[in-house]
């Protein structure tokens, strides 16, 4: 799950691709045109880009992201309409780490979209909302602000991050997050669902009566 921004001004494409990748467990970010995408860049993973859109072509816009700092690694999966123009092709879409020849299907653009984000592993940090889990460091940010989470707090936290919505009985989290061996209670699972709460704030973590606990980002 990645948080992917795409700029496709076909409105039905976008629709589609839009949805595929909700339904994947992306988070979305969509947009008709390069100037509002461009204010959208800075939290996202993954960049679908449309080569032709009104206000900027995308080969340009893809020139200017490669030139900026913050962005000359982001993950980029260009589509465009037509292949026939071979090597030219290919020289003006250099800064991309992929490409699509529309039409596509959409399992195609998922598994595209799958393959990028491991190959450029930014899978290393969860980004929910004003959230950032970076899994690897064991560190989590709120709107910035580093937060300080015990081992098992942080487990918990990624635990239930990694799919929002999904809803997590208290058995399974204290198998996965405590391993099978320990001798705690489903009350353990509740007490630290408690300080994540305590620390994060009451909106990230929705207790699901009779199921357990699903992680949200706060509206
Ligand atoms: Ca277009």
């Amino acid at each position: 799950m990645a948080r992917v921004l795409l700029i496709e001004d076909e409105a039905s494409l976008r629709f589609t691709i839009e949805h595929g990748l909700r339904r994947a467990g992306h988070e979305v970010l969509a947009t008709a045109e390069a100037r509002a995408g461009w204010e959208m860049l800075e939290s996202c993973d993954l960049l679908v880009l449309d080569w032709m859109l009104p206000d900027e072509d995308g080969v340009s816009f893809l020139r200017r992201l490669r030139r900026t700092p913050a962005y000359e690694k982001l993950p980029v999966l260009m589509l465009t309409a037509r292949a026939a123009e071979g090597d030219r092709v290919e020289g003006l879409l250099s800064g991309a780490d992929d490409y699509m020849v529309k039409p596509f299907s959409l399992a195609e653009l998922q598994a595209r979209v799958l393959a990028l984000l491991r190959r450029t592993s930014v899978g290393g940090v969860m980004r929910r909302g004003e959230l950032e889990i970076d899994v690897e460091r064991a560190r989590v940010r709120l709107s910035g602000d580093e937060v300080g989470l015990t081992r098992r707090e942080f487990d918990l936290l990624v635990r239930l991050a990694e799919y929002p919505g999904r809803v997590y009985d208290r058995d399974t989290l204290l198998d996965d997050v405590w391993g099978g061996d320990y001798l705690g209670t489903p009350r353990t699972v509740d007490q630290h669902v408690a300080q994540l709460r305590e620390k994060l704030g009451s909106g990230w973590i929705r207790t699901v009566r009779g199921r357990g606990y699903s992680f949200e980002v706060p509206q």
